[in-house]
């Protein structure tokens, strides 16, 4: 059984952006892929900031498409989105990516303290297995107690599928929870389950709006120790 601290008996982490800064990596991704299949599509970092409001990989595409007025295929999003997939994760299997300060010592912390740790992510099962093991050197399995993926829910962020999801898996409910996000539609995904949610920004969501958070911070290594991050958000719920 998790152990309770002030309540909360589980910490619950988004993946692109909050365990690690991925979107560079999946923007390159995204574009040696449209390159290889011969699309003249060039993702530069400012637009690439705007498509991220749109969350998940293929909604990304899909959405990009019919800005340009030519809509793709079904089947060839999926087989865009597929090679893309496995094209992230060969780059993050070749070393390219790191823990954000706060996140290794956070999931310590949440495991000495007994409680569970989980994600809930927009992004696909593989990409959560290579980053783990990029990062931990260690399967997903074996470091998340809960694994709430993208693919696994209707709705993706902001809608609070995913988180309530998680809930379900770890029979808690949103007050016993901290999340852990880096954007707007992360923060409204933990609060639509009625989660506490803590936000440090990355560089592709600094300036949105993050009023329904507990906490803001700039890195998640400003939530150490754990057991004072726990007192302050407990003060706000
Ligand atoms: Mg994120």
């Amino acid at each position: 059984m998790a152990g309770a601290a002030n309540g909360f008996r589980a910490l619950v982490f988004d993946v692109d952006g909050t365990l690690a800064e991925t979107e560079e990596l999946h923007r390159r991704a995204f574009n040696e892929i449209f390159a290889a299949f011969g699309l003249d599509w060039e993702w530069d970092p400012v637009r690439y900031r705007e498509l991220l409001r749109v969350t998940g990989g293929k909604e990304r595409i899909r959405a990009y498409a019919e800005t340009l007025g030519t809509p793709l295929d079904e089947g060839l999003v999926r087989t865009l989105h597929a090679a893309k997939t496995q094209r992230y994760a060969q780059l993050v299997a070749a070393g390219e990516l790191a823990l954000r300060p706060g996140i290794r010592e956070l999931v310590e912390a949440g495991r000495g303290a007994g409680m569970a740790i989980g994600v809930a992510t927009t992004t696909n099962l593989p990409n959560v297995e290579a980053l783990t093991r990029a990062t931990w050197g260690r399967p997903a399995t074996e470091v998340f107690d809960v694994i709430a993926a993208g693919d696994m829910v209707r709705a993706k962020k902001p809608a609070p599928d995913v988180y309530r999801l998680a809930l379900d898996e770890l029979g808690l409910a949103g007050h016993e929870v901290i999340a852990f996000e880096d954007s707007r539609n992360g923060l409204l995904a933990a609060r639509g389950a009625h989660i506490p949610c803590v936000i440090a920004p990355s560089p592709w969501t600094l300036g949105q709006r993050f009023d329904e958070a507990a906490l803001v911070v700039d890195e998640f290594s400003e939530c150490l120790p754990l057991s004072r991050l726990l007192t302050r958000v407990s003060e706000t719920i």
